[in-house]
């Protein structure tokens, strides 16, 4: 198991992890099986989409925005930070990957992104490789 530190540096922003996932996979010495990265984190996510356009990123950002604003009348929780805890759950807090030949099997546009929503902060990502 490896432990990944990732500094976000903006409220909400997507942070392109694959390289640092792909490092823990290498360093497990597996060749072939699953990699299992968590975020144990309630105001943050994890998915995979693309990165070839920054304006992906930058739609799901605005599109989770309207969605789930960040002031509505109608949130209870004191800390202020509803809209977070609703984007990270609708994000998820895991994804897994296929290892082949000790490399992260993403499609041609995939990469892994930890969905910051109540930023900046230092944030934790836990990776498992199983062979
Ligand atoms: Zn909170």
């Amino acid at each position: 198991m490896t432990d990944l530190t990732v500094r976000t540096g903006q409220h909400a922003e997507f942070v392109d992890i694959t390289a640092q996932v792909q490092r823990a996979v290498t360093e497990s010495g597996v060749k072939q099986g699953v990699c299992c990265v968590f975020v144990p984190h309630t105001t943050c996510g994890i998915t995979i989409n693309e990165n070839a356009d920054p304006d992906v990123t930058a739609d799901i950002i605005a599109a989770l925005e309207r969605a789930v604003p960040w002031v509505a009348p109608q949130y209870r929780h004191n800390e202020g930070n509803s809209a977070a805890h609703v984007k990270a759950s609708l994000m998820g807090n895991s994804v897994q990957v296929l290892v082949r030949d000790g490399q992260l099997r993403l499609g041609t546009w995939q990469v892994i992104y930890l969905c910051e929503f109540d930023g900046p902060r230092t944030r934790k990502v836990w990776v498992l490789v199983n062979g």
